[in-house]
């Protein structure tokens, strides 16, 4: 510590020598004259300094009057060179500390960068959430990106509802009803009320027969019929053998009570998630309207995952449910439908 302050009061001293060199009135000579001695042994140092100063008499006589301080100036001289090496020795240490540091810095700022751009070439983590919406943050417009395996919510082109229009009219079979009454149980998903069916009712279209799984509600209704909603729809959702799903929709319109329905509501369980088992029995055909004429078109499942590949068989005749059993169910999901989808040039047929 010593040995810095040293170093630096010469550098201050070598500074102020420097000033005083160019010409410029040092603040106290005296002070520096008492330092650096004049010495006209030593052509072109001290001497010369002092000849800047205009004062060289002074010194010359004192040199010549004393010729045993030479050699003490002498060694003055050599402390002064060596002190002016050591100085230099530690700037060069200070230069060469600095570029270490800056070489440094840039080596670090190049790995920070390799490090960025190496995550910028991975894959985006995978999103697994599970929880969706109708509405906000977790709603239809962000359903894709809640988890990975719902990006046909986002990017499918094969999508359900849409607004069926400018079908072609052809004569489409009959769909097949063999519905009989089953045991049912009920449960409000947090999404809909969903009514589970025991085995054994099928419907049967295009050669395949499919097994009705469940049906649910939604209001108002998802899919459109030439740009007209209604109040609820029906979904009822069948599966054949290799797992192709079939889902028949029955719009639903302000009329007489539906009995069915109402056998549903009797057995909502109070609360949600909870899963009701009636004792009672549920007829499917119940549901259906007395026309059979539907229009058919290729879809989704209209919730996450959006599964593609599901045949729609929307039924043309809505069915009637009362006021009061629709105002039941409003107050339980006053909306719970996705957005129409884009119809991307689907063939959609409909019954003469
Ligand atoms: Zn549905």
């Amino acid at each position: 510590m010593r040995k810095l302050i040293v170093l630096t009061a010469s550098c201050f001293l070598i500074a102020s020598a420097g000033a005083f060199d160019a010409g410029q009135p040092p603040p106290k000579p005296a002070n520096i004259k008492s330092i650096h001695p004049p010495n006209p042994s030593v052509p072109g140092s001290a001497s010369s300094k002092e000849g800047k100063e205009g004062k060289p008499a002074a010194g010359a006589k004192a040199a010549a009057g004393k010729p045993a301080k030479l050699s003490a100036r002498e060694q003055e001289e050599q402390a002064e060179a060596e002190l002016s090496a050591k100085i230099a020795e530690r700037l060069a240490a200070m230069r060469a500390n600095q570029a270490a540091r800056a070489a440094a810095a840039a080596k670090a700022k190049k790995d920070a960068a390799a490090r960025a751009a190496k995550l910028a070439a991975m894959p985006p983590p995978r999103a697994n959430g599970t929880h969706w919406a109708y509405e906000g943050e977790f709603g239809p417009a962000n359903w894709s990106k809640i988890n990975s395996d719902w990006a046909k919510c986002g990017t499918g082109n094969r999508q359900s509802p849409i607004d069926i229009r400018d079908g072609m009219k052809v004569d489409l079979e009959q769909i097949n009803f063999d519905y009989r009454p089953s045991a049912f149980s009920v449960q409000d998903n947090g999404h809909t009320v969903q009514v589970t069916v025991g085995g054994g009712n099928f419907l049967s279209v295009q050669n395949r027969m499919y097994e009705l799984q469940q049906f649910h509600f939604h209001r108002p209704s998802e899919e459109r019929i030439n740009g007209k909603g209604f109040e609820m729809v029906i979904h009822l959702v069948h599966k054949d053998a290799e797992g192709r799903l079939a889902v028949l929709a029955l719009l639903l319109e302000r009329g007489k009570p539906q009995p069915a329905i109402q056998t549903v509501w009797n057995h909502l369980p109070l609360e949600k998630r909870d899963i009701a088992n009636p004792s009672v029995v549920l007829d499917p055909n119940d549901l259906l309207p007395q026309r059979r004429d539907y229009f058919t078109y290729m879809g989704s499942l209209t919730t996450p995952p959006c599964t593609e590949g599901v045949l729609w068989l929307v039924m043309k005749e809505p069915v009637q449910a009362s006021p009061a059993q629709m105002a039941l169910f409003s107050r339980l999901y006053p909306l719970n439908a996705r957005p129409i989808q884009a119809g991307s040039g689907r063939m959609i047929k409909e019954s003469n």
